[in-house]
């Protein structure tokens, strides 16, 4: 497979409403792109890092740095015959697994439209739509909570994901819980923003029959959540922490995940997030699928992820309008709670050319 293009495209997508972690408040998705093409397609990616290193160590400015100065020269040098030989190609570099999944990604793509094949009937989706959930951030008051978890009920959610932080957690949870019942799937996402010392505070969200606790310490604190599961009743779940197939295995063995968030961006790609959900389900780990604010394009490779069959809990593969008015696709729209997998080549969604270039703020075709 011979690269004779490579296009980095920065895009600027306002979000309807500000989304707020314990780790800051977003209220504009910078999103970098990468397209591909090749002799016989074009492919897409999209790179999930996040304008700042506040999520994890990689932010935008630094993998358009490392794509444009590192990545692709080495993709370019080494002539991979398919989408499977990216990551070998690239391993000499260290980490970038954000911007390395973002090249990988729009390779498959290219491969994949050129083959006709869907980026599901690749993964291994055994599903033609999944059930959605959708993460809920940090608001100001609980009424506005109870508010925000209620529209998003209505528009038929089927689970409910709260961020929390030290001082936003019990009385959250609780109020939640009482007003919409012991039926609804409810989970928590710390997002790394507790210290071993709040254990004991923890385990009173036991009384809330969580779904999981999500990533409450430090991104390489294994042997913390590990003492943490055994102290709590709510499932620990890993997130930050697991970059590889590798990390999710040692992870399970030392007892520190009882569920495993997949986002394939953070591991380097789909064909390394698959790898994961192998090993989850050897394990007998369940798994979901993350996000990341996606667009259209992420998007639809998150919903044929999640249609692999250890993807057994409703991931974070929310609608298009849960983040944007307008997307770069054709929007995905949720039916009963679902969305529907992507069945046309590659991707499935081409980004539709007027919407593009309504949010690009720069665009650089790189010297191969
Ligand atoms: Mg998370």
């Amino acid at each position: 497979m011979k690269l004779t293009a490579v296009e980095l495209r920065r895009i600027a997508m306002p979000l309807v409403a500000p989304f707020r972690t314990s780790f800051g408040t977003q209220h504009t998705r910078d999103i970098l792109l990468v397209r591909v093409r090749t002799e016989e397609a074009e492919g897409w990616g999209e790179c999930v890092a996040m304008a700042s290193p506040l999520y994890s160590a990689e932010y935008v400015d630094g993998a358009a740095d490392v794509l444009r100065g590192h990545l692709v020269p080495a993709l370019v040098a080494s002539d991979v015959p398919d989408a499977g030989a990216v990551a070998p190609a690239l391993s000499a570099v260290k980490g970038h697994r954000m911007a390395k999944a973002a090249l990988e990604m729009a390779v498959l793509d290219a491969e994949l439209r050129a083959e006709g094949r869907s980026f599901g009937r690749e993964l291994g989706a055994v599903h033609d739509r999944v059930p959605c959930g959708v993460s809920v951030g940090i608001m100001d008051s609980v009424p506005e909570l109870l508010d925000a978890v209620g529209a998003f009920l209505d528009q038929g959610y089927v689970r409910i994901k709260l961020k929390i932080e030290p001082g936003w957690d019990v009385e959250p949870v609780r109020a939640v819980r009482e007003r919409f019942g012991d039926d609804l799937l409810l989970q928590v996402d710390a997002n790394t923003a507790y210290r071993p010392g709040d254990a004991r505070h923890l385990a009173r969200l036991d009384a809330f029959d969580l779904l999981l606790i999500e990533q409450p310490f430090d991104e390489e604190d294994l042997l913390g959540h590990a003492d943490l599961a055994r102290l709590i009743r709510t499932p620990v779940c890993l997130d930050e922490s697991i970059g590889s197939a590798r990390d999710a295995a040692a992870a399970i063995r030392l007892g520190a995940t009882q569920v495993v968030n997949i986002k394939p961006g953070r591991v380097g790609g789909y064909l390394e997030a698959r790898r994961i959900h192998d090993v989850c389900a050897a394990h007998g780990v369940p798994v979901w699928c993350g996000g990341m604010l996606e667009t259209g394009l992420g998007r639809a490779a998150n919903v044929a992820l999640a249609a692999l069959p250890g993807f057994t809990l409703p991931g974070d593969t929310s609608a298009s309008g849960r983040y944007y008015a307008t997307d770069v696709t054709e929007p995905f729209v949720l039916d009963e709670g679902h969305l529907a997998v992507p069945a046309g080549a590659g991707l499935g969604v081409t980004p539709v050319p007027e919407r593009l270039e309504a949010v690009t703020t720069a665009s650089e075709w790189l010297d191969l």
